[in-house]
């Protein structure tokens, strides 16, 4: 993007002063234009990442085939008879296996979410950014549509010649198989993607009839689209401009926490081993031998020897590249590894840099979400599967029926969070004699919400006049353990 910016020594209609000195001083003068051309975004240079093996390569994807595994699979996989994960927005209960999560229950929602937060502040304090080198899913499908380009277009010199060589039958159709396979994935990972909100098998016929309806329909189109531009296209830019978490994450960081570094001690001064040759065995020649290896591997294309920086995903991909470099020349590897800045700086042993991940962020990351691990699995654990609120009928206060009797009028809604139905009796307690009718019980089906009237009597004379606390209590017939109780107000008239 280019935009035109008026110098301060110009007049509104761009008029520039002779004797003005160019913008900025000293800077190089822009001629006899009326404007300087300020690029506001550097143009981005095509990177092409060469393929590497290794032992960071090989854990990579292994972390592409589990995540892909669950996210491909889960919708699958059926529980109860009905699909195991599936967030039913419509009818508002969220299905994970055994749990049935209503809108009341959004609070172990809101755990889980605190839990992958602080999960994540640990793991980027102890080891930097190993969510996004291993397993954030732009890395993940950057790395299968990477897959996909070398399988179609060939290896990295492959790739950059096609893209030179003017148009042909060979480019065309290589280029065409790229994005027909790179579409067909980017569809189904949008298919998966609404799979988890709409049954999986009711959209595959409405696939082949091609009868989604039209929530459905931009739900995939969209979710596939940002697939295919992230992956196929954006690449390393979502990873440099648009991730929130690559601005905030260093504030994670401290000077222990194991990032991706080149050791500069060992390593400069970098030369080629001919160059290193001929100087003699006195030179000063580092390890580094100035393969550009480590840069040609960088999915982000950068060149780690020159320091750490903010666009480096922690992919390890360099270090393969730098292992592979130093096996051959026979060196010891580790001349791009895992390490911290102090360890680095201060050579310090791997011994070291262990003792100092007990340092107090780590600690206190790990409390607080040892703390609420444990408050959402005990929690989790005690939970009732029904709920209960009451309801006051507000157009009848308490009011006195027959033999003085005093009643009041309530509407209970009962939530069967279980999936199997309930017999369920409801009794009230507070003031002495209290009586609940109907007396029958109550049966409530698998996953039902009733609404369920009831008029509390009291006896005369009971209770003291105006507002009474009593509470309801609902237990299963079959399990009394099984029962909730909830707080209510009983009015009796005043004499
Ligand atoms: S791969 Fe290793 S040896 Fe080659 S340039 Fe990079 S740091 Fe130097
Ligand atoms: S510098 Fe190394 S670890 Fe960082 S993104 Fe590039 S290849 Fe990956």
């Amino acid at each position: 993007m280019e935009e035109a910016v008026m110098t301060p020594r110009q007049d509104k209609q761009g008029k520039q002063d002779k004797d003005a000195e160019p913008a900025g001083g000293s800077g190089p003068r822009q001629g006899k234009d009326e404007y300087a051309v300020i690029r506001m975004y550097e143009a981005r240079e095509q990177i092409y990442p060469r393929e590497i093996k290794g032992r960071y390569a090989s854990l990579r994807w292994l972390c592409v085939f589990l995540t892909q595994l669950v996210f491909y699979g889960m919708p699958w996989i059926n529980w109860n008879g009905r699909q195991a994960v599936l967030f039913d927005l419509a009818a508002r209960k969220f299905y994970l296996f055994g749990l049935v999560l209503w809108p009341q229950d959004f609070i172990w929602l809101a755990a889980l979410l605190i839990i992958c937060a602080f999960g994540l502040f640990l793991f980027t304090a102890v080891a930097g950014r190993v969510w996004c080198g291993y397993a954030c899913p732009q890395t993940v499908y950057t790395e299968i549509f990477m897959w996909i380009e070398r399988r179609i277009e060939g290896a990295r010199s492959a790739r950059m010649r096609l893209d030179r060589q003017p148009w042909s039958f060979e480019k065309l159709w290589r280029k065409s198989a790229k994005h027909l396979a790179w579409g067909a994935l980017a569809l189904w990972t949008g298919l998966s993607f609404v799979g988890y909100f709409s049954p999986m098998r009711e959209l595959l016929p409405e696939l082949a009839a091609f009868a989604f309806g039209p929530w459905e329909l931009f739900w995939i189109l969209f979710y596939a689209l940002a697939t295919y531009g992230n992956a196929g296209w954006m690449r390393e830019q979502v990873c440099k401009y648009m991730c929130p978490y690559a601005r905030f994450q260093s504030a994670m960081f401290d000077r222990d926490s194991l990032i991706i570094t080149y050791d500069g001690a060992r390593g400069e001064p970098r030369m080629p081993q001919a160059k290193a040759a001929r100087l003699g065995a006195g030179a000063p020649a580092g390890d580094c031998i100035d393969c550009t290896l480590c840069v040609q591997v960088c999915p982000t294309g950068i060149d780690i020897r020159e320091g750490l920086q903010y666009m480096c995903i922690g992919c390890a991909a360099c270090v393969d590249a730098c292992d592979s470099v130093m096996d051959k020349i026979k060196r010891p590897r580790g001349l791009i590894r895992y390490s911290t800045e102090n360890a680095v700086e201060q050579g310090l042993p791997a011994s070291a840099i262990r003792r100092r991940l007990l340092r107090p962020r780590i600690l206190i990351y790990t409390a607080i979400l040892g703390a609420v691990a444990a408050l959402f699995a005990g929690s989790l654990w005690v939970r009732t599967p029904v709920k209960l609120d009451v309801i006051r009928d507000r157009g009848s206060m308490g009011r006195e029926v027959e033999d003085g009797i005093i009643e009041n009028v309530y509407r209970l809604q009962i939530i069967n969070t279980d999936e199997r139905g309930h017999r369920y009796r409801i009794t009230a307690t507070g003031i002495a004699g209290l009586a609940v009718a109907p007396a029958d019980a109550i049966d409530i089906a698998a996953t039902q919400t009733l609404s369920v009237p009831v008029r509390v009597r009291a006896p005369h004379g009971a209770g003291e006049s105006g507002s009474n606390k009593i509470r309801f209590e609902l237990r299963d017939e079959e399990d009394p353990t099984l029962r909730v109780s909830e707080k209510a107000v009983f009015i009796v008239p005043r004499p």
